[in-house]
């Protein structure tokens, strides 16, 4: 039985790919390595965590021998590397957390993937889920390709940048099989609701304002989660040795129009007179070196493999939308304790 290796799959994106591989991949033993910090819940697995090819993990990819033990015990095939903190407001506050997780973590991987494989590299593969945050900033116009240079703002997507460099340098110099992907902005169910979308969910449903940054022009391309996990599963699987791929929902919205959507749909959803929703709008002071705009060109993994988003922003938000109506309790329940506290310390 071919055994992989999945980090960070109590997490959002994580959650999504761990599930995809266990319910596609049934002759593959899907291995969940996740610290649970505040971002990990395995509520999020509740539905697979019984299947005979799921196994979950405790174990902090800091601590390199703990992760070395991990490896010589599940011998992993392949890795795909999602955990690490991935909140570019946290990373303002805590450089260093960033760099201990999203660096030396990644290293920590690495050395373990080699030290099991040895130079026997047949079978083997090494993918780390990357972001577009690592390109910098656009102006009004243009794309990422995988050409463009990195120019990194922020500790996180610094540390993301720093470690997408480590994963081709042990390509590089060790021969270790790897691929990467850049992904642009996630939404969907299970989204940790410190991230816009699902924070302005939960505002809503409490009746309490809309933090918008700055002028609210800021704009990002945003991706449905499950797509995302879908473009993992391609590329993992049929992804050129050494290659890197642009993931993107060729879909780019200003913050404010996108929260103005968020409304309306809400507002019908909930039954509510269309505008109700809009006048919790507030706009709060920036981020520091808040990037102006990204947006990917997913050409190559389009035209290479085939992928593209299978839902439009409007479907995908209601569903993630329908999704939050219809599991308040998981809201509430990572809406309490340190998350409250991180949250007031932030916006209140
Ligand atoms: P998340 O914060 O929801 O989840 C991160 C997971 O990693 C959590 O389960 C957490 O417990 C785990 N983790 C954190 N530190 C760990 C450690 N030291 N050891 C083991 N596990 C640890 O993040 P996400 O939004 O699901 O993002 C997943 C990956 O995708 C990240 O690498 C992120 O950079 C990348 N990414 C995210 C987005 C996005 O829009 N969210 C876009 C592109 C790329």
């Amino acid at each position: 039985m071919k055994t992989i290796l999945i980090t960070g799959g109590a997490g959002f994106i994580g959650s999504h790919v761990v599930r995809e591989f266990v319910l596609k991949y049934t002759d593959t033993k899907i291995i969940n390595l996740d610290a649970l910090t505040y971002a990990g819940n395995l509520e999020n697995l509740k539905d697979i965590e019984d299947r005979p090819n799921y196994k979950f993990v405790k174990a902090d990819i800091v601590d390199a021998k703990q992760i070395l033990e991990v490896f010589e015990t599940y011998q992993p095939d392949g890795i795909i590397h999602l955990a690490a903190e991935s909140h570019v407001d946290r990373s303002i506050t805590n450089p260093l957390e960033f760099v201990m997780t999203n660096v030396i973590g990644t290293v920590n991987l690495l050395n373990a993937a080699k030290h099991i494989w040895g130079s026997n590299f047949e079978g083997k593969r090494f993918h780390h889920v990357s972001t577009d945050e690592v390109f910098g900033a656009l102006g009004d116009t243009g794309f990422f390709t995988e050409e463009t240079s990195y120019d990194p703002h922020s500790p996180y997507s610094a540390s993301k940048a720093s470690s997408d460099h480590f994963v081709r340098a042990y390509h590089d110099t060790y021969g270790l099989p790897i691929v990467l992907t850049n992904c642009s902005n996630n939404y969907g169910p299970n989204h940790f609701p410190e991230k816009l979308i699902p924070l302005c969910i939960h505002n809503i449903l409490n009746g309490k304002p809309l933090p918008i940054y700055g002028d609210g022009k800021y704009t990002r391309d945003w991706l449905f989660v499950i797509d995302h996990a879908k473009a993992i599963d391609l590329v993992f699987h049929e992804g050129k040795n050494g290659a890197s791929y642009n993931v993107g929902g060729f879909n780019e919205w200003k913050n404010i129009d996108l929260v103005k959507e968020l409304c309306k749909q809400m507002d019908e959803k909930l039954g509510r007179e269309a505008g109700t929703a809009e006048q919790l709008i507030t706009f709060v002071k920036d981020r520091p070196g808040h990037d102006l705009r990204y947006a990917i060109d997913a050409t190559k993994i389009n035209q290479e493999l085939g992928w593209k988003p299978s839902v439009t922003f409007e479907e995908g938000l209601s569903k993630t939308i329908d999704w939050f109506l219809a599991n308040e309790e998981w809201l509430d329940n990572v809406t309490s304790g340190d998350y409250q506290k991180y949250y007031d310390k932030q916006y209140n």
